[in-house]
């Protein structure tokens, strides 16, 4: 059971509960604020007797206890059945408009990341990306600029005026990447890597989490779970294909895991189409058909000089191919805005997760200021 306080419980109130559970638990319990203003307190492992749920459900400053059924209670549907809203700057994540997050795959030098910046915000991102720290197959393999790179990605998200995401592979280099980078992605390689993960989590800045190549939906949430656990809300999923059997994809780009996520967790889902094919010919139609599933917006590695990218060129687009999706998943967008919100139930009449059916369809944002859209919208 996770404990939900009402909007308007003092934080008197909300140690009061957290108290209480400690208490019957002996030990702290988990404490995630919420957009509402609302707090969930969350104890794993305490049985709910009757007795404890009359003591509990008596205090005025808790609406209700909810019930959960799945590993991941705090990622679950059932906690939070509105979609969860991560807002960086102001651009909002999982709010209705799909998200475009675009870069190179790594920095690589300060005019190159400038000029990668205002492609991006001209061809309709919202965000940059750029990798500081490369996780390569290959230790001779370019390993990226470290600590310099950091900067520089700042410099130039500055410059265009875009927050920035980029990758963390050290649970001791989270404050430094916290300290340049609006969003904090742990990437493929690293999603179950604990400690990591952890840290991020304390880190308290948005977090995108990367699907394991080999990871399953439930590791995945389960792995989202470990940053929730650490008080941290603010997490964005990102599915960026699996390993599949044939070497004509990098990746076998799992697309209907955002629909199916869509009924299992309340937080957003965006899609890399780019390390899900590793083919630059296919970002623009797996971008589509990401965003004709639901996904909350795009990861897409994007350079005005693709065939120079020390990393990852072959499924670097450029910004033309850029604008292209942006303008698409405008249109794409405003085209299934009137799909119901919930899949249907599976065959044998069951939602694998609790608590979906009446969840609401996010409300839709107010379109998003007109300098960070750019012109190519
Ligand atoms: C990246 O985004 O640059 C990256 C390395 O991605 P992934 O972890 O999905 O391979
Ligand atoms: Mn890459």
């Amino acid at each position: 059971m996770v404990v939900l306080l009402r909007e308007d419980a003092a934080p008197e109130q909300r140690a009061e509960v957290a108290h209480l559970l400690a208490e019957l638990g002996a030990h702290d319990p988990i404490s995630l604020p919420q957009e509402s203003g609302a707090w969930l307190l969350y104890l794993p492992g305490l049985t709910y007797t009757d007795a404890i749920i009359a003591r509990i459900t008596a205090l005025p400053q808790v609406a209700r206890l909810i019930p959960i059924t799945t590993p991941y209670a705090l990622a679950s549907r059932a906690v939070h059945p509105d979609a969860t809203r991560v807002r960086v700057g102001s651009v909002v994540i999982g709010g209705g408009e799909p998200v475009i997050i675009a870069g190179p795959c790594s920095v690589e030098g300060e005019d190159q990341m400038r000029e990668a910046a205002l492609a991006a915000r001209d061809a309709g991102a919202h965000l940059l990306r750029g990798g500081a720290f490369k996780p390569r197959t290959s230790p001779y393999a370019f390993q990226g600029l470290g600590l310099r790179g950091l900067e520089l990605l700042a410099q130039a998200g500055a410059a265009a005026g875009l927050p920035v995401v980029t990758e963390v592979m050290e649970p001791s280099l989270v404050a430094d990447v916290a300290e340049f980078a609006d969003v904090l992605q742990i990437g493929s390689r690293n999603m179950q890597n604990f400690p990591l993960l952890r840290a991020a989590g304390r880190s308290g800045r948005p977090v995108l989490l990367k699907r394991g190549f080999a990871a399953t939906i439930d590791e995945w949430l389960l792995a989202a779970e470990y940053l929730l656990a650490e008080g941290n809300p603010h997490i964005i999923l990102c599915e960026r294909g699996i390993r599949g059997f044939d070497p004509q994809t990098r990746n076998l780009l799992d697309l209907a895991a955002v629909p199916l996520l869509r009924t299992l967790t309340h937080l957003p889902v965006l899609v890399d189409p780019s390390h899900g094919t590793g083919r630059r010919e296919l970002i623009l139609p797996m971008s589509a058909a990401a965003i004709a599933a639901g996904a909350d917006g795009l990861l897409i590695e994007m350079s005005p000089h693709p065939d120079a990218a020390l990393s990852d060129a072959d499924q670097t687009i450029d910004p033309s191919t850029l604008r292209a999706i942006a303008q698409l998943t405008r249109r794409l967008r405003a085209a299934i805005t009137d799909l119901p919100p919930d899949p249907l139930p599976g065959r044998d009449g069951e939602k694998r997760e609790c608590g979906t059916s009446s969840a609401p369809l996010p409300e839709a944002m107010p379109s998003l200021p007109e300098e960070l859209i750019g012109s190519g919208y």
